[in-house]
């Protein structure tokens, strides 16, 4: 590390293993971890370096390459993680996983938040990717979001300035989701629970939920779902060293059995060469790749 660190009053680690805090639970290490005791201090370390970094929720949507990642890889944990409605909102620290915050919801009797409970991140990332599932998405439920700039300073952003799209913000990847506030409706306690029930059983019966990033690539404008496309060119349960695309649903790549980043990175571009050549479609991963390739022997 070339770079000066400020002394902060949360952690470093050094070489941080990624694979235990990422749901692939495959790739390489961090240069430096860092986890912030608040957003002053997270503020301080912005302020005091200019070190490339990147941010981690719990890496649901994540592929961290064999080779790692260089500069600081920043996670939110404690300081972060506070949420509290008055009336129908909600204001949460962006660290809050999603389902904590449909749960929190639901014992309040506030409706519209529902989806959260099956999205297996945390409200930063959800933000950042416009997460959604069963016809509700961020874009539907949010108000504002309090972003750190790259300079350690905090801007409130509404819904609007966001610009949110399919899978998509404009929030950059330098910039770091600290708050958020969400608005729902009065609900009855029975559908919501009932609401949330069914989209958890739904996804049981039709989805891996293990050792995987979510869907690997996003649906293509018209009229052919990604995983239409990935099974009519074989792509269901084809495997690649230890990496496979599901059976259950073939827009899920699965790491089965110590499957390296590389099997996983190189099975999907497999199988979006052969959608490109036979519809002449070019599928875009969701998936979001990070860090280095191991250069091959
Ligand atoms: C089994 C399974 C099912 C899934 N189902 C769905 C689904 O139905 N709908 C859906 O939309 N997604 C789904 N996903 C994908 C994933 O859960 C979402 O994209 C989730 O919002 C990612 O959150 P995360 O905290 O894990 O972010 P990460 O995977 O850690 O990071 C994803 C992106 O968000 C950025 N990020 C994370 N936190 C912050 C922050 N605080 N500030 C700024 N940027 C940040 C990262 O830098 C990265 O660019 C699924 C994933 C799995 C494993």
């Amino acid at each position: 590390m070339t770079h000066h660190l400020p002394p902060v009053r949360g952690r470093y680690t050094y070489q941080a293993d990624l694979k235990k805090i990422t749901w692939f639970q495959v790739g390489g290490s961090a240069e430096v971890l860092f986890k912030p005791a608040d957003e002053e201090d997270l503020a301080f370390f912005l302020q005091n370096t200019n070190i490339p970094i990147f941010t981690l929720g719990v890496g649901s949507n994540l592929l961290v390459r064999d080779g790692g990642i260089d500069g600081v890889v920043i996670r939110l944990g404690k300081g972060f993680n506070e949420y509290k409605a008055s009336g129908y909102t909600i204001e949460t620290g962006s660290a809050v996983l999603d389902r904590n915050i449909a749960e929190y919801a639901a014992s309040l009797n506030i409706g519209g938040l529902e989806f959260l409970c099956s999205i297996p991140g945390t409200i930063g990332g959800a933000i950042k990717m416009n997460a959604g599932c069963y016809g509700t998405e961020i874009k539907d439920v949010l108000l504002w979001a309090d972003i750190m700039t790259r300079d350690g300073k905090v801007q409130r952003r509404t819904n609007g300035d966001l610009e949110f799209s399919y899978r998509h913000s404009n929030i950059k990847n330098d910039e770091i989701v600290i708050k958020a506030c969400f608005k729902g409706y009065h609900g009855s306690q029975e559908n919501i629970r009932s609401k949330m029930e069914k989209m958890l059983e739904q996804r049981a019966i039709t989805q891996p939920s293990k050792l995987t990033g979510g869907s690997t690539f996003a649906n293509p404008d018209g009229d052919y779902k990604a995983w239409e496309l990935i099974d009519a060119v074989g792509g269901r349960g084809k495997r690649l060293g230890g990496a496979e695309f599901s059976n259950l649903h073939c827009n899920f790549l699965i790491n089965t059995e110590n499957a390296t980043a590389q099997d996983l990175e190189d099975l999907g571009e497999e199988v979006k060469e052969k959608v490109l050549e036979k519809f002449g479609i070019e599928l875009k991963w969701e998936i979001h790749r990070i860090g280095h390739r191991i250069a091959k022997k």
